[in-house]
């Protein structure tokens, strides 16, 4: 048996990449459809070979977390990617695209793109509130081939996904760093209004020894319908050291007393984008009707 991960997957095949350079165009065993288990882009398996040296999925390894869109199992790391400007950085979103990530257990960079476009105020600014949050980010420009190589520094070892808004320069990026995979950049059908990559396989590309990259950027939009009102602050990680300092247990942090929260925000320990990007969500958060 021959350890692998499943590339690619096309009409019943899947195309499990068992070394840097041989690729095994392999079936699933019956026994999974029995279990209604699919093998999943993403998917670490086992397999074995039959006579003509076709492969045979025999085992699916425990998922560590599964997207749906795109549908890639296993994914460890999130590039966030915003443009400094064209469109303009909207922060609250970018906190939203964190929030998300942190509840998936995901490695995250930030990827502010498009510094050839020269907004100090915007891009000090971001540096400020991030980068005291413990995230990477990183500045790149696709136009001026600037930070790419910072950005691929990132992708060793782990399986990648892209996401942001879209015109930020996701496809741009992912061409830059992988000249074979020629995305068609820049073109949003306007006749269905979807981007342009919902017919395309998912596949990942090899990146280094070890990592991949999921070819098509992953949520674009976002739902937080499924936080807890209480759970939310576990995502923010600069608050985690004053969780359980707050006078009472149950302090969601908005308008008790005393509240450990507010007082680092008093010390600029916490930044106030980030306070309001919280009280945000949360009021979101506790209007959704719960059925
Ligand atoms: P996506 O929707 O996030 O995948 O964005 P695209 O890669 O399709 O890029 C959207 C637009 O931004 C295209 O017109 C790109 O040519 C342009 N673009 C991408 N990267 C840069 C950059 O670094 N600087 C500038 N000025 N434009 C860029
Ligand atoms: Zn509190």
């Amino acid at each position: 048996m021959e350890k692998g991960v499943i590339i690619k997957g096309i009409g019943g095949f899947y195309y499990v990449r068992t070394s840097v350079s041989e690729i095994v165009e392999s079936k699933a065993r019956g026994k999974f459809r029995k279990d209604n288990i699919t093998p999943m882009v993403g998917d670490y398996v086992e397999i074995s070979t039959d006579k003509e040296g076709k492969g045979i999925i025999e085992t699916i390894l425990p998922r560590k977390n599964q997207l749906v869109r795109p549908p890639v199992a296993n994914i460890d790391q999130v590039i966030i990617v915003f443009a400094l400007s064209n469109p303009n950085p909207n922060l609250q979103l970018l906190d939203r695209f964190l929030i998300m990530a942190e509840q998936q257990g995901l490695s995250i960079v930030i990827c502010i793109n498009k510094v050839d476009l020269e907004m100090e105020d915007i891009k000090e600014k971001i540096k400020n509130i991030y980068e005291n949050i413990e995230y990477p980010v990183i500045f790149t420009s696709v136009k001026d081939e600037k930070g790419i190589e910072d950005l691929k520094h990132y992708l060793n070892d782990h399986i990648t996904v892209f996401a942001g808004p879209s015109g930020v320069g996701k496809s741009s990026l992912l061409n830059k760093i992988n000249q074979d995979y020629q995305l068609e950049t820049g073109k949003v059908s306007k006749k269905i209004g979807r981007g342009r990559h919902t017919t395309r396989h998912v596949e990942l590309f090899h990146y280094g020894e070890n990592g991949y990259v999921v070819d098509t950027p992953g949520f674009s939009s976002l739902g937080v319908e499924n936080i807890e009102p209480i759970d939310l602050m576990n995502y923010f990680p600069e608050f985690r050291p004053y969780l359980g300092q707050c006078k009472f247990n149950s302090c969601l942090h908005m308008q008790e007393p005393k509240c450990a929260i507010k007082e680092a925000i008093g010390l600029n320990k916490i930044s106030s984008h980030r306070y309001e990007s919280y009280q945000y969500l949360l009021e979101e958060i506790k209007n959704i009707p719960k059925y």
